[in-house]
């Protein structure tokens, strides 16, 4: 089946099972044990719960992978699965990783002694250079925020075989309709929920999928031991949203070409940032990777004095951080997403105080177009 039916009929088990349309939610913390010293599937919801489950199975299906995890938020997941290693290990990240994740290696792992170097993925030879003998996997997320530069996921996992490293890829950005890192050839795959796969801006979700099974029984251990694990009732809510996941992105993603060929097409706007826009160079290896570039752009505004009216001024566009939800979302990464950075550096990665981030919805274009054309113009 092709990926919007398994989205739909997914949670079904057997062709002819027939499911309640709304699904049930099962919000018991406790089962009652039915025999004395035998061990049961559901004994108690941190360990396991049959609609979390419902959700794990249908992620692990439209990743194509082999075991699926709930978790309650994005970073929850990549914190449980950081806890998997050993002190002493040490991993090479992409250098435009999610906040966040930088965050916990940084001010969480390193007390336990986990170890992070940080390059530029878009070039493989860096990676290559970064491995020590104590690297254990490579963590890249593509495209990129918030400058959407592209990693070559295929060339990322051929390093890692030959070294023997896992190689764990953050999926949030394109969600596994746009692209399915396992199945070339990564690992693991992580992703805030929160994003495409909850849609609608209201519920704070994290995902997990991997393949091999003793990896995935120390995910499983993480995530009950920790208590990092996705409510029933938000597991509900992804599994009703990912019916529309492909709908929704096909939107966003037409929206999104709209929007970036008014804005290329503006005075006001010196550049684009759009995985498929040929000034990226890693155009040949978004395309090759993946089935589309998803809804998220960043533009940079020629005069700095006029960034602050612009964000004033949007009536139908949302002056908020996230992405992911049927609202689209502007921010400015310099002051809201990218704070750990000094600005020297920030500024030598392009994140300046005239980039501005869209992340693209669902409302109409030409009110969408109008938005930003009345902002850029006051
Ligand atoms: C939002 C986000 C996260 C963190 O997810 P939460 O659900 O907020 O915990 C991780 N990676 C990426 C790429 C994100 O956009």
């Amino acid at each position: 089946m092709r990926f919007e039916t398994v989205a739909i009929h997914g949670i079904r088990t057997t062709e002819k099972e027939i499911k309640e349309w709304g699904s049930c939610i099962n919000m018991a913390s406790t089962f009652q044990l039915k025999e004395f010293g035998v061990t049961q599937e559901f004994e108690y919801s941190r360990i396991s719960n049959p609609t979390c489950k419902e959700f794990e199975t249908l992620i692990a299906k439209l990743e194509r992978g082999k075991h699926g995890f709930g978790f309650s938020s994005g970073m929850a997941a990549s914190t449980s699965l950081f806890t998997i290693f050993e002190a002493g290990d040490h991993f090479v990240f992409g250098l435009d990783i999610y906040g966040g994740t930088f965050r916990i290696m940084k001010d969480i792992f390193a007390k336990f002694g986990l170890e992070a170097t940080y390059v530029d993925t878009t070039d493989l030879d860096n990676i290559r250079k970064a491995i020590r003998p104590n690297t254990k996997g490579i963590f890249i997320e593509t495209p990129s925020n918030p400058l959407l530069d592209v990693t070559d996921i295929r060339g990322t996992v051929a390093i890692a075989k030959e070294h023997g490293l896992l190689t764990m890829v953050d999926n949030t950005f394109l969600s596994p309709y746009l692209q399915r890192p396992l199945e070339l050839g990564a690992d693991v795959v992580v992703h805030s929920a929160t994003k495409y796969l909850g849609g609608h801006n209201d519920i704070i979700a994290g995902a997990m999928v991997v393949n091999d099974d003793t990896l995935a029984e120390k995910i499983r251990f993480a995530q009950g031991a920790i208590g990092a694990m996705l409510s029933p009732f938000d597991s509900w809510l992804l599994i009703r949203s990912i019916k529309t996941l492909k709908v929704r992105m096909d939107y966003a993603q037409a929206n999104t070409l709209r929007l970036i060929d008014f804005l290329q097409g503006h005075p006001a706007v010196e550049k684009v940032y759009y995985p498929t826009l040929p000034t990226n160079k890693g155009k040949a290896i978004q395309e090759s990777q993946a089935l589309g570039a998803g809804a998220v752009f960043s533009f940079v505004m020629k005069d700095e004095k006029k960034v602050k009216t612009f964000f004033e001024a949007l009536r139908v566009a949302l002056f908020a951080v996230s992405l992911g939800g049927v609202e689209t979302l502007v921010t400015h990464p310099s002051t809201y997403t990218h704070t750990e950075f000094p600005e020297e550096e920030k500024v030598a990665r392009g994140v300046t105080q005239t980039l501005i981030r869209v992340a693209v919805g669902l409302e109409n274009i030409e009110d969408l177009i109008a938005d930003f054309r009345q902002a850029l113009e006051r």
